[in-house]
C-alpha cells in the first residue's frame, strides 16, 4: 500500500460536519483525507450563521443551547487563532416583538423556561435605530452570534490543503470499491468513510432508509444606508445580519417540498416584503442564495455506523442549527471513531430499524 496515499480515515464532504470532524481527528493527530466536490452546493456556503438560543414561537430554549453554544464559541475561537483568520462574532440578537401578546410572552417565559442567561436588556422603541420598524421595542439576547460560515468553509479547506488532507473529488459510491476491508478511491485506500454530505448523504442507497426531511433556505443580500447599529442582530420571522459597510444578510425562508438548489421568485418576493415590514428606509437587492438543510423528521441528528456496511458512518441531519450542535457533536463523532464511545441514543442511528436491501 502506498503509505502517501493510505489514509486511516476519508471524510466525505467539506461542509460544516466534514471540516469540523477532520479538525478534531487531525488534533488527534490521526491520518485524514477530506474528499470535497466543491462544485456541488452545500448549505454551509449559504448558511446565515445564527446561533440563537431560542426556539419558535412558543419560546423555549433551543436543544442543548446551554452546552452547545459555549463549546461552538471555544471551538471557533481555537480554529481562528490557529488559522490567524476572523469568521465567528459574538453579536448579541435584538428579538423585536411581534405583538403585545408576543412581549408578554418573553417577559413571563423568560424566567419560567430557563432562559435566563441569554435575556439581556429590554428596549424601548424610542431607544432603539429611527429606521427599524419595532414599536413595541425589542429584547437583547445574549450569548449569541454568528459564523461567517463561508469564511469558514474556504478558511478549513486551505487549512486542510496545508495538513495534505483533503482532495478535490466526487466521492462516487456506486464505484467506490472495498477489498479485504480496505476502501479505494481514486487510487486512494482507507479504513474507514464517514459520510458528510449534507442532504446528497439522503440520495444514497446506503442511508435511503432514513428519514431525512430536507428544507430549502432561501435569503438575500441588501445594502441599505439605514441607521441600524452595525453591533446586533436583527430578528423576528427573519433576521438581519450587517456584514460589513452597509452590506447586509437577510433571510432565511423555509420549503419542504422543494430539494432543487435553485433560487425562486417567491423567496425573494417573501424576504423583500418581510425586509420592508422591518425597516423603514430604502434598501437594494444584491444577491440571493439557496441550500438545503439537512434536516430530519424527528428533527435529531443522524449518527453512528451503518447497520451491516462495516466501517461506513455517518454524520449527518443537522438541520438548521448546524452551527451550534456541529461542535459538540463532532467531537462525539470522534470519540466513537476512535474509542468506540456509544452515540447518544437519542440520535443514534440505532434508534432506526435497517429493512435491508
Ligand atoms: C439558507 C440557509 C440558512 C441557514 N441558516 C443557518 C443558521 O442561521 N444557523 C445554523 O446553525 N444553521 C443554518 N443553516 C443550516 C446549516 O447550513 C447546516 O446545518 C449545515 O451547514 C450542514 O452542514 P453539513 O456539513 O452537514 O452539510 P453541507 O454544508 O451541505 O456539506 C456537504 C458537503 O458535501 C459535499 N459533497 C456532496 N456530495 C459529495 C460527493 N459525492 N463527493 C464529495 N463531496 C460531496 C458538498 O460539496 C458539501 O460541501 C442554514 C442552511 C441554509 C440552507
Amino acid at each position: 500500500m502506498d503509505n502517501k496515499r493510505h489514509f486511516e480515515f476519508v471524510i466525505a464532504g467539506q461542509g460544516l460536519a466534514g471540516s469540523i470532524l477532520a479538525w478534531y481527528l487531525i488534533r488527534s493527530n490521526r491520518k485524514v483525507l477530506v474528499v470535497e466536490d466543491s462544485s456541488l452546493p452545500s448549505a454551509t456556503s449559504v448558511a446565515s450563521g445564527l446561533m440563537h438560543p431560542v426556539t419558535g414561537r412558543r419560546i423555549v430554549k433551543s436543544w442543548r443551547a446551554d452546552e452547545f453554544i459555549p463549546n461552538a464559541v471555544k471551538l471557533y475561537r481555537e480554529i481562528e487563532k490557529e488559522l490567524n483568520t476572523r469568521f465567528f462574532y459574538d453579536t448579541p440578537i435584538l428579538e423585536i416583538y411581534h405583538d403585545h401578546g408576543n412581549r408578554n410572552d418573553w417577559m413571563n417565559r423568560s424566567v419560567a423556561s430557563g432562559i435566563g442567561e441569554f435575556i439581556g436588556k429590554d428596549f424601548h422603541a424610542d431607544e432603539l435605530p429611527q429606521s427599524l420598524k419595532a414599536p413595541l421595542g425589542a429584547l437583547e439576547l445574549k450569548m449569541t452570534g454568528w459564523l461567517n460560515a463561508t469564511t469558514f468553509k474556504s478558511e478549513m479547506k486551505k487549512w486542510l490543503i496545508k495538513q495534505n488532507a483533503f482532495h478535490e473529488s466526487t466521492i462516487d459510491y456506486h464505484s467506490l470499491e472495498k477489498r479485504n476491508d480496505v476502501f479505494t478511491h481514486d487510487a486512494i485506500t482507507f479504513y474507514k468513510l464517514i459520510d458528510c454530505r449534507g442532504y446528497y448523504s439522503a440520495q444514497s442507497k446506503s442511508w435511503s432508509y432514513l428519514p431525512f426531511n430536507p428544507a430549502k433556505g432561501e435569503e438575500i443580500v441588501f445594502t441599505s444606508d439605514a441607521d441600524l447599529w452595525k453591533e446586533f442582530i436583527y430578528h423576528n420571522t427573519f433576521k438581519i445580519i450587517p456584514i460589513e459597510n452597509n452590506e447586509y444578510r437577510f433571510g432565511a425562508t423555509y420549503a419542504w417540498n422543494d430539494t432543487s438548489y435553485e433560487i425562486t421568485s417567491e423567496a425573494r418576493e417573501k424576504l423583500i416584503n418581510g425586509l420592508a415590514s422591518l425597516l423603514d428606509a430604502s434598501f437594494e437587492v444584491s444577491g440571493q442564495r439557496a441550500g438545503i438543510r439537512p434536516s430530519t423528521k424527528d428533527r435529531r441528528p443522524l449518527m453512528g455506523e451503518h447497520p451491516i456496511e462495516k466501517n461506513h458512518f455517518l454524520f449527518n441531519g443537522l438541520g438548521s442549527k448546524g452551527v451550534s450542535a456541529a461542535p459538540t457533536l463532532a467531537k462525539e463523532m470522534h470519540d466513537l471513531l476512535l474509542n468506540e464511545k456509544k452515540i447518544n441514543p437519542e440520535y443514534s442511528l440505532e434508534r432506526f430499524t435497517f429493512p435491508g436491501y
